[in-house]
């Protein structure tokens, strides 16, 4: 069989794997798909063995052990800052085959080697953020642009020089510029735009690959670039769409940080007994699951409390997901799904909204951000324009966290100190295991 014919058949195993992936019930078969395709890919692409063998093969060893030991040891809580490494590997790739390849002016090899740069420094700031390394954005709009277009400006004088000089230097030059200009698309970005900005760079390390896969004429490095760049390009648009934000706001953030203190404002404690007392005369309740649920690995807990409450006290229980909950896209739902939570019982931004005038309760377990009122009133917020979950239409609003901190986006929720609101404080786990407990008595 050609090599061609090879590639058709991993590309085909590519796409079905990313079908079956997007459902919970296939998602094994999906990823055993990619694995089979990939191992595939590698193989074919080696054989004949050139005469490296011996360094490439300690090469793709070292890449899967690192692959399988993160993939068992990262926490669910933390795959972001391991999907920004990733981003960041594949555009460190691109630059560097681009680097050995390079030899007189290649259109596709210089257009990799910028996108891989600009990918491979925007993730590692990414995942400094991510990371809580650090936090600091530039707050001038004109500041950002003004970087933005000199970079732009130095990579256009670095071809036009390469074009006609063909020295190295300002192909090394073009790279370092590159490198910055990650630093400065990424460096602005607010922390709940941070979900976004990953989907991007994971895109562009797709970007990276196309142009490499055209420089080196290997199509199955064009078609799986395809996959990524078009994969992370349709998450982004779909989050902007949910987060009401579009990509100027996000790369030139202009608004400052709320500054509005709500410290002289009272919020109402209660405890877990007062919780089960109100829950166990509820008619509709609507759980509302965040990042301290995920942080507390309360999913278990979660659903052994929404089991006792629909089967011993015949409430109807439902799970709200905001699209943005948590720390990655479907972060909720993977959780969920693993404590085996009936997908029927889950139900997305749209569809929940309407329910929370009928509730009863809205237990909201580790979210914040999610459900903070700033997103619709107050236009100087960062969450200003991002929809969300609209709790305070319900009866009794429970919040199980451990203080009245802030979320992701640093911003208050003034939703605390609402007269339905009672604060359940402590880890979403051991609150949520003690009103199952006082319940079950
Ligand atoms: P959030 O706004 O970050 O709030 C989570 C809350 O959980 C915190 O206020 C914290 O309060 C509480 N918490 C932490 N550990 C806890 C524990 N062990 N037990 C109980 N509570 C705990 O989370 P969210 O409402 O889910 O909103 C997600 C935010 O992350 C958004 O701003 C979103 O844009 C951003 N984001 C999302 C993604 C994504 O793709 N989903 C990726 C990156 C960022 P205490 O400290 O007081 O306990």
């Amino acid at each position: 069989m050609s090599t061609t014919y090879i590639y058709l058949f991993c590309t085909i195993l590519f796409i079905v794997a990313i079908r079956y992936m997007s459902d919970t019930k296939t998602a094994i078969w999906g990823c055993i798909c990619g694995i089979i395709g990939m191992t595939i890919a590698i193989i074919s692409d080696f054989i004949p063995l050139p005469h490296e063998a011996v360094a490439l093969i300690i090469a793709l060893l070292s890449g899967a052990a690192i692959g399988i030991f993160s993939g068992l040891k990262v926490k669910i809580t933390n795959l972001p800052q391991m999907i920004a490494i990733f981003n960041g590997l594949g555009g460190g790739a691109s630059v560097c085959i681009a680097i050995g390849n390079i030899a007189g002016f290649s259109s596709a090899l210089i257009a990799g080697a910028i996108i891989g740069a600009i990918t491979l420094s925007g993730s590692a700031v990414a995942f400094g953020k991510l990371q809580g390394l650090f936090r600091k954005h530039l707050k001038s709009g004109l500041k950002i642009l003004s970087a933005n277009i000199i970079s732009l400006i130095a990579i256009a004088l670095c071809i036009v020089f390469y074009y006609y000089s063909h020295q190295p230097l300002y192909f090394r030059a073009l790279i370092i510029i590159s490198l910055f200009w990650g630093l400065v698309l990424v460096w602005p970005v607010g922390g709940a735009d941070m979900p976004i900005i990953i989907s991007i760079l994971n895109s562009l390390s797709g970007c990276a690959a196309i142009a490499i896969g055209f420089a080196q004429s290997n199509i199955l490095l064009i078609a799986v670039g395809a996959l990524v760049g078009a994969g992370g390009l349709m998450l982004a648009a779909f989050m902007l769409k949910s987060t009401n934000s579009s990509l100027v706001k996000i790369f030139i953030p202009s608004h400052p940080a709320s500054s509005s203190s709500q410290l002289n404002l009272q919020a109402r404690s209660g405890t877990p007994a007062e919780a089960a007392f109100i829950m166990e005369n509820a008619d509709k309740i609507i759980i509302v699951p965040g990042f301290g649920m995920a942080a507390a690995s309360a999913q278990h807990a979660l659903k052994t409390l929404g089991d006792l409450l629909h089967q011993k006290y015949n409430a109807k229980i439902m799970y709200a997901v905001h699209p943005v909950a948590g720390r990655m896209p479907g972060h909720m739902n993977v959780l969920l799904a693993e404590a085996d939570i009936s997908y029927d019982d889950v139900f997305s931004l749209e569809d929940i909204n309407p329910e929370f005038a009928t509730a009863d309760v809205a237990y909201v377990i580790g979210a914040n951000d999610i459900t903070n009122p700033q997103a619709k009133t107050n236009p100087h917020s960062p969450l200003y324009g991002m929809p969300i979950l609209d709790v305070a239409a319900a009866k009794t609003i429970f919040f199980v966290k451990r203080s009245l901190g802030e979320g992701y986006s640093g911003v208050e929720n003034p939703l605390f100190f609402a007269p339905n609101t009672i604060m359940l404080y402590g880890d979403a786990k051991k609150v949520t295991e003690e009103i199952t407990r006082i319940l079950e008595q």
